[in-house]
């Protein structure tokens, strides 16, 4: 399946997304954590990236449509992905409609998950994500602990809470959702791509996306 994400900081797109990849092996393309992986690594790419990150600003465009531009030539990514985390603003859904007519690729479907502003606080709040890029498992300290604290259940990693999910810098990435990336959702309706799924459950969207592409 080629799928893009939509959804807030905290909706719900990297669990979802990980389900899906299960279903077929499809690829999970997280925008965030490639840029995670680029700032433990020391590359240019990260230094650049990192100050914005920490703030819980978005990443200029350009350097975003340079990665995705090299991701999505990768030769997991031919026989279906799942964007997570992007495009995050109308510039990089105008570039990436521009990338994929280039190279003939055709989306299924665009999924917005929908989940209210306080539930999504509190969620990014407890969040613990493991550090392993390899990994990346999601947790909550209230929902969906580790077994231990701090280590990753799956694969033994430190799970940690993000530099970018303090109370000032959540807040500041949720006002940026507002501001910049809610309109990707219209841009998708205009392309008739458009389907919103309103849930607190990952199953329940999940659920929700088979159910549209019919499998
Ligand atoms: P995420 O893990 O998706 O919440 O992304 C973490 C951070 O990486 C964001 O707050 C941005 O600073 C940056 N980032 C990730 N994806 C993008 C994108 N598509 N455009 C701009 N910045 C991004």
């Amino acid at each position: 399946m080629k799928l893009i994400l939509l959804g807030a900081p905290g909706a719900g797109k990297g669990t979802v997304a990980k389900m899906l990849t299960n279903l077929d092996g499809s690829v999970q393309i997280s925008t965030g954590d490639i840029l995670r992986g680029a700032v433990r690594a020391g590359t240019e790419l990260g230094k650049e990236a990192d100050g914005y990150m920490t703030r819980g600003d978005l990443v200029p465009d350009s350097l975003i449509m340079g990665i995705m531009e090299e991701r999505l030539k990768e030769e997991d990514c031919q026989s279906g992905f799942l964007l997570d985390g992007f495009p995050r603003t109308i510039p990089q859904a105008e570039a990436l409609k521009v990338l994929l007519e280039k190279n003939n690729i055709k989306l299924d479907m665009v999924v917005d998950i929908d989940v209210p502003r306080d539930v999504i606080f509190d969620r990014l709040c407890t969040r613990r994500t493991c550090e392993n890029p390899e990994c990346t498992a999601i947790y909550n300290t209230k929902s969906n602990p580790t077994k231990v604290e701090g280590i990753c259940d799956k694969c033994g990693a430190p799970a940690v809470q993000r530099a970018d999910e303090t109370e000032e810098a959540i807040g500041h990435r949720l006002d940026t959702y507002t501001e910049k990336t809610a309109p990707v959702a219209g841009f998708y309706e205009k392309e008739g791509l458009l389907n919103t799924i309103t849930g607190t459950s990952s199953d329940v969207v999940v659920d929700g996306i088979k159910k549209e592409l019919g499998i």
